[in-house]
């Protein structure tokens, strides 16, 4: 079997679906014609990717995509597309849940998967109980009679505890329990979760997959015991990907791993020099072992990517806000995973339920995105002397 790198290159680019030319074609569409009565009858009992039928079931701009995603996972049986990250998260925590069932939630999750289980999860009769992400195999003892799913994801995207997935992975296994996880942070490049023995892994491809913060994107990749009930809640609640943006996907999917590769260099180079620095009390980068969760990282990890997270030592949101403001190079605002640097002023401590997350001085997420790392890292220190300035 092909490396990843290769993967990259080919997948999707089947000759059915390319042609002559060596990227799919942007097909717009809603009707698709069939030639006759038969044939549109013998249409509609099949439902795959490849399957002309209608333009809500996609093209083979999206089926290009799903493809190439799916070769990402080995051990997956297929990929549905969302318009983002958070259509995926929902849509796969609605097709393995349903009333009364309990779904064990990691604690350090993205804001809005949260909020969704507060709300609408919860309107519909689930019920949700928060775990710590440092949990491991002590999962096994908040397991109960209803306890249908556990959702992961590792490591958090504000605060960076990276989660011992195989211990629990192996707990859900043994209890016949679903297995769901965000690995937005790491891509399949970095961790490979079916292979790991996820049963649904989750992009929000807006991030890495795009690259290119110019489309929002998500997706849900399965195992062949979860997919088609997957697929078919994702086609019941309507959900359908533009083709023009399923083609930004592709096109940055290609070059997803040339990125990966600078985004960890240029992220690694900057993490170890805010170590050093006198006005830093804490560095949160899977990588550096005082990140929790940093010894699970370097045995499940194939690398870093570009988003950390760093404490300033003492000072208030006023500081940070000197600092942040007056950066040259990063720029303010959400999502990341683009080829351009962010600066975020971050809350952690204000979103949790089963667990306390405390800090000795405000919080900065940065990614790293493209530039030189050493601009960067002179940017930064410009923000240290503007703090002392003010
Ligand atoms: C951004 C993000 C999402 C949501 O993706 P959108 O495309 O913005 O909806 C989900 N999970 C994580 C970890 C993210 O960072």
């Amino acid at each position: 079997m092909s490396r990843d790198e290769t993967k990259l290159v080919e997948g999707g680019r089947r000759p059915e679906w390319t042609g002559r030319i060596v990227n799919p074609p942007v097909h717009r569409a809603s009707t698709i014609l069939f030639d006759d009565c038969a044939s549109l009858k013998a249409g509609a009992g099949r439902n795959a990717d490849g399957d002309w039928h209608y333009g809500r079931r996609g093209t083979p701009t999206q089926w290009a995509l799903a493809d190439a995603l799916t070769d990402l996972e080995p051990g997956a049986e297929g990929t549905m597309l969302y318009p983002s990250g958070v259509a995926a998260i929902s849509i796969a925590l609605l097709s393995v849940l349903k009333a009364g069932d309990e779904l064990l939630m990691v604690d350090s999750t993205y804001e809005p998967t949260r909020v969704f289980c507060r709300t609408v999860l919860a309107e519909m009769g689930i019920t949700t109980r928060f775990y710590d992400p440092m949990i491991g195999a002590g999962i096994a003892d908040l397991i109960g009679e209803t306890t249908a799913a556990i959702f992961l994801e590792s490591p958090g995207s504000l605060t960076f505890e990276v989660q011992d997935v195989p211990a629990i992975v192996a707990v859900a296994k043994e209890r016949g329990i679903v297995t769901l996880l965000d690995n937005t942070w790491a891509t399949p490049l970095l961790f490979p979760a079916i292979a790991a023995g996820i049963d649904l892994t989750i992009l929000a491809c807006t991030k890495y997959v795009v690259g290119h913060s110019d489309a929002m994107l998500g997706s849900v990749t399965a195992t062949a015991a979860h997919h088609a009930k997957l697929r078919r809640t994702t086609q019941l609640f309507g959900q359908h990907v533009a083709p023009d943006d399923a083609y930004l996907g592709l096109r940055g999917l290609r070059t997803l791993a040339v990125r990966m590769k600078a985004h960890e260099e240029g992220a690694l180079k900057v993490a170890r020099w805010l170590e050093g620095r006198p006005e830093v009390a804490r560095v949160l980068h899977p990588a550096l072992p005082s990140c929790p969760g940093h010894d699970v990282w370097a045995r499940d990890f194939k690398g870093s990517s570009g988003l950390f997270t760093f404490i300033l030592n003492g000072g208030d949101a006023a500081a940070r806000a000197v600092f942040i403001d007056g950066l040259e190079h990063f720029g303010i605002g959400y999502s990341w995973g683009g080829y351009e640097s962010l600066a975020l002023p971050i809350e952690p401590g204000t979103i949790r339920s089963a667990t306390r997350w405390e800090a000795d001085g405000p919080a900065i997420r940065l990614h790293i995105g493209l530039e030189h790392p050493d601009d960067l890292i002179a940017d930064l220190e410009r923000g240290f002397a503007r703090i002392k300035a003010a």
